[in-house]
């Protein structure tokens, strides 16, 4: 019922160069978009050659962020609705990284939402907890309190569009996997988070990502949890092998 997605998250990394090469070497690979979604989100330096690149193939560009306003005097950022004129399908919203290092506050995560949805894209919203956090039991309460945050004010329909990742701050980029019990858990907490604040058909409806050092060796057990609906992935999706392994986990 819901479509699997496995969105790469390329980060600070890869040139437009880079980005063409990988494009050409996943384009003819990639699963029935029908079984899978896969999903690119590349630097905003690099969004015009992956879109290109991409073109008359199954993959979807997307972003790794957008500002909330459409123009104006926000130097040095990126506009949802240049974005979305590109060519962007999804923009990734609140990741860890763009919370911790540059201050994103769940308001700032919930406006662009807001913004992504009304420039015609879809957001992916990311919410995790910290290894302090986990370690004092407040694993469920913080993470409901980032999805209610981050949906203030969506509509239901909306909320059934979006994706929501679930990414523990403590296994980014650490070679740490949640066990699947432990992604499971915290992904069916999110679904019932959803189906208190809207209802279930919606929770129902809203496709929940994993992120987390998934790795072609993990992504099978991960992908087979029943509130586990795709990946969001860093480090693995650099390289077109690895990413066509995970796109391919149901093979
Ligand atoms: C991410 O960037 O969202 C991520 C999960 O990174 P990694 O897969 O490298 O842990």
């Amino acid at each position: 019922m819901r479509k699997p997605i496995i969105a790469g998250n390329w980060k600070m990394n890869m040139n437009p160069d880079e980005t063409r090469a990988f494009v050409a070497a996943v384009k003819n690979e990639l699963p029935d978009p029908s079984k899978v979604e896969s999903v690119i989100a590349a630097p905003a330096v690099d969004i015009t050659a992956l879109v290109d690149a991409a073109k008359d193939s199954v993959l979807v560009p997307a972003a790794q962020n957008a500002n909330d306003h459409e123009s104006g005097a926000y130097t040095g950022e990126t506009s949802p609705k240049v974005l979305a004129d590109l060519g962007v399908k999804y923009v990734i919203v609140g990741h860890s990284e763009r919370r911790g290092y540059y201050h994103e506050t769940n308001e700032d995560v919930n406006k662009k939402a807001k913004a992504v949805f009304a420039n015609g894209m879809k957001p992916i919203i990311c919410v995790g907890e910290s290894l302090e956090q986990r370690e004092a039991g407040e694993t469920e309460d913080w993470v409901s309190t980032q999805v209610e945050a981050a949906l203030n004010g969506l509509s239901a329909d909306q909320v059934q569009q979006l994706v929501i990742a679930y990414e523990p701050i403590w296994a980014i980029g650490t070679g740490k996997t949640a066990t699947s019990d432990q992604a499971e858990e915290v992904c069916r907490h999110i679904r019932e988070t959803i189906a208190k604040l809207y209802d279930q058909t919606t929770a129902d409806a809203t496709r929940i990502q994993y992120g987390g050092s998934m790795k072609p060796n993990n992504v099978k057990e991960l992908m087979a949890q029943p509130d586990i609906d795709g990946g969001l992935v860093g480090g693995a999706s650099l390289q077109p092998d690895s990413f066509l392994q995970l796109v391919h986990y149901q093979d």
